[in-house]
């Protein structure tokens, strides 16, 4: 039997990409290499599944650091809105949550993927799990097939590769189809860990004075070595006991991957503005009001409430500023320096966790090598690419998810209609 189609991987790319192909007529071999299909998926978004992103196209694109713009012609055949559609046909009804978020209204990541498994069913998709895939067949620049870990040869007439990138491995994504894609003639651009937590040695960090503590709606910037700033993000950001989490510093993270390489140094600054709306000469204006009102109180009691109590003992004593002091015995420079700190508090950050603990993989495939309408590779007729594989990477907030349904959609189309070709031409 020759397929039309081998899609390898059931994550969101190639659970799409199998619909897409089927729906277009082709006969389609779903393989993975796990016992169960859309793993990362049912973990993504805190377990909610992150289905897709509301936001507008041009955003969407925005929140997509790495590449997005490649995306452009893939959106304008199935998008962001026709994912929402779909689901809902599924029966899975959707809401919006902050930043544009779409969850399924239900909560629960294993309705989507049990949806997503029924309508790939539903269109005979045949499904082997368990299969490993060791290498792409290929002659004369032609795909012919794959080869399993078990030595079965499988034929086909087009091949997408749908397998992921190198994080979370336990979920399947090991960073198999790199090889293939280099052995298929492709260019793999550099990969790197890319929504991960940093690290940091500072003392109050290693001496967990701040951990499990969380910042809400805080700005962070990261700073070259000059002091400029080179990237800010607002959102959460959480102490832990390595360094900082959190999604503005999961944002930041692959800033400080490309600075500190770029930089070539062993450290860079992360700077922690509490009060992002307001300048470093209102705060201190707001502190020395808030301590006038009531003179005879200790600042630890007339200035809480303006950040978390723990985060105001902890600048305190970073200014060497008794908590207990009143406005009269507080030094004017010292309220200046409470100002600095709420506004910049300096954090030294020596790097990321490794690539295998962030949520998404930077680097990939080279776009350059592959169709943006199609998913098609430059390289090699009948092979397609599509999902976290591709030098494609986004933030966290469903964007890579979006990414994947949207190129696993045009790698599935184009590589049916390419199958039927070829079948009708012989
Ligand atoms: C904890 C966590 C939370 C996340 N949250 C979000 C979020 O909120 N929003 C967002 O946009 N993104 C999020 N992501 C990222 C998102 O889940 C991925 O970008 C997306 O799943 C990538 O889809 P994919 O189909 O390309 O690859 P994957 O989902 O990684 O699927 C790849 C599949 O290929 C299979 N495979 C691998 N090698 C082989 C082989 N040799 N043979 C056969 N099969 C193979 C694997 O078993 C796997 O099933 C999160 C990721 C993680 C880890």
């Amino acid at each position: 039997m020759i397929y039309d189609v081998i899609v390898i991987g059931g994550g969101p790319a190639g659970l799409m990409a199998a619909v897409s192909a089927a729906e277009n007529g082709a006969s389609v071999l779903l393989l993975d290499k796990g016992d169960k299909l859309g793993r990362k998926l049912a973990i993504s978004g805190g377990g909610r599944c992150n289905v897709t992103n509301a936001m507008p196209i041009d955003d969407l694109i925005r929140h997509i650091p790495g590449n997005g713009r490649f995306l452009y012609s893939a959106l304008s055949a199935f998008n962001n809105q026709d994912i929402m559609n779909f689901f809902e046909k599924l029966g899975i009804a959707l809401k919006e949550e902050d930043h544009g978020r779409m969850f399924p209204v239900s909560n629960n990541a294993k309705s989507v993927v049990d949806a997503l498994l029924k309508k790939v069913k539903s269109l005979n998709v045949e499904i082997r799990v368990n299969q490993p895939v060791q290498a792409i067949l290929n002659k004369e620049g032609s795909v012919q097939g794959v080869k399993l870990v078990s030595n079965e040869k499988i034929m086909a007439l087009t091949v997408i590769v749908a397998v992921g990138g190198k994080s979370v491995p336990q979920t399947g994504s090991t960073g198999d189809g790199y090889a293939w894609a280099k052995a298929c003639g492709h260019t793999i651009t550099d990969l790197y860990p890319t929504e991960v937590p940093l690290l940091s040695d500072e003392p109050f960090i290693k001496q967990k004075v701040l951990q499990g503590l969380s910042l809400r709606d805080v700005a962070v910037t990261l700073v070259n070595p000059k002091g400029k700033s080179i990237q800010t993000h607002r959102w959460d950001v959480l102490f832990t006991h390595f360094g900082l989490s959190g999604p503005a510093i999961l944002r930041l993270s692959q800033f400080v991957v490309k600075a500190l390489k770029k930089f070539k140094v062993p450290y860079l600054e992360v700077q922690i503005d509490t009060m992002p709306d307001r300048n470093e000469e209102e705060v201190f204006q707001s502190l020395l009001r808030l301590a006038k009102e009531s003179p005879k109180k200790a600042l630890k009691s007339v200035w809480k409430g303006i950040v978390p109590e723990r985060y105001l003992l902890f600048l305190l004593d970073q200014i060497n500023v008794s908590p207990t002091i009143n406005y009269h015995e507080l030094p004017h420079e010292k309220g200046r320096d409470m100002a600095r700190v709420l506004k910049a508090f300096p954090v030294r950050v020596s790097g990321t966790l490794p690539i295998e603990k962030a949520f998404i993989t930077g680097g990939g495939v080279s776009l350059k090598e592959i169709n943006p309408k199609t998913m098609a590779s430059k390289k090699m007729s009948g092979l397609y690419f599509s999902g976290e594989i591709m030098d494609l990477h986004g933030y966290t907030g469903g964007y890579n998810i979006t990414s994947a349904f949207v190129t696993g959609h045009a790698a599935g189309q184009a590589a049916a209609r390419e199958a039927l070709s070829v079948k009708n031409h012989r």
